[in-house]
């Protein structure tokens, strides 16, 4: 396959951008390294069937040739980096989306949309299963992303139905390892980085919402399994494995060997309460479910979080 990743400097983008090149494919990186870097494809740039394109893609996405699929996931997705990014957040969620969704229909590629578990909000719902349609503020700080890719949803199956792209859509759940920018924000960097400098562990709220952490590398085989697949309707992808962010601060801990302490700041607003995803469709339809354990993941994030704190 031909393939254009958008977003494919980021956490996710690179990794697929990896997956894909190691599979065989040709592949077409754009970004606009707002939030990407060019270290995480540096060690791509030298591959003939690699090319990257700077480019934002709210803009007018031109690629010359064919392209088999295009996969995109651009976006600023920690939650301090769309504060920060409010408007780039709902613009490449919209507008991008629009320009991906024109690119793909053109080619006549297949589309998959990296959407996200914010779509379900502040879950009234536990687990959440694709059905659910969440609980979602959409003035609240946040809504900025969660709105952004709802929107993104929409808009993506109006394509299927209207023009009948192939499209699949991933719902993400959070999802850690290499790559991810020591201070961008999210739970898993900002610990794993205040752990290795011996610093306190600042837990937000009384540390009792819960997330589930699912390893990247069988994040990127359950995309792939996806976009491999027919089904158009959106599918969980995440580690149902549930525990409550003080829980995991303790893991954190016991796993750099840090004699960190935990303290207590204020929760975010709209700081979802709990999260986890039902995986039943991703297991049933694509036979896939995390192999990873917590252990392992957190070990080999550490080692790559070691070499950037000494930097
Ligand atoms: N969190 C925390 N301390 C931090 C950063 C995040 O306690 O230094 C909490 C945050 O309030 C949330 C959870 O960890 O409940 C996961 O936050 P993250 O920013 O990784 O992403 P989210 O799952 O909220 O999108």
């Amino acid at each position: 396959m031909r393939v254009l990743v958008t977003g494919g400097a980021g956490f996710l983008g690179s990794h697929l951008c990896d997956a894909l090149i190691g599979d065989g494919h040709e592949v077409i990186c754009m970004d606009n390294l707002v939030t990407g870097s060019m270290d995480n494809i540096a060690h791509l740039l030298g591959e003939r069937r690699f090319l990257f394109i700077h480019h934002d893609v709210t803009n007018y996405i031109y690629v010359e040739g064919a392209l088999d699929a295009v996969l995109h996931f651009a976006s600023p997705a920690s939650p301090v980096d769309y504060l920060k990014l409010p408007i780039q957040t709902l613009k490449v969620g919209s507008l991008g989306t629009h320009k991906a969704l024109g690119l793909a229909k053109a080619k006549g590629a297949r589309f998959l949309l990296a959407s996200t578990s914010e779509c379900y909000g502040d879950p009234l719902v536990h687990p959440q299963p694709e059905t659910y349609w969440g609980n979602v503020n959409p003035i609240g700080v946040r809504g900025v992303y969660d709105e952004a890719k709802r929107f993104a949803e929409a808009m993506t199956m109006a394509y299927h139905r209207a023009h009948g792209v192939a499209t699949r859509i991933v719902r993400i759940f959070n999802t850690y390892g290499p790559r991810m920018r020591l201070c961008d924000g999210r739970v898993v960097p900002t610990f794993i980085a205040q752990a290795l400098r011996g610093e306190d562990l600042t837990v937000f709220g009384d540390g009792s919402q819960t997330r589930s952490f699912c390893y990247v590398s069988d994040l990127v085989r359950g995309i792939l399994l996806l976009l491999a697949s027919d089904e158009v309707e959106p599918v969980n992808i995440g580690n149902p494995d549930e525990m409550t962010i003080k829980q995991f601060a303790e893991a954190i801990i016991a796993a750099t060997g840090a004699c960190s302490r935990i303290v207590y700041r204020d929760l975010p607003s709209d700081d979802p309460k709990v999260r986890r995803p039902d995986i039943s469709k991703a297991r049933r339809l694509l036979g896939w479910e995390p192999k990873v354990p917590l252990a392992e993941g957190l070990a080999r994030t550490i080692e790559y979080f070691r070499g950037k704190v000494a930097a």
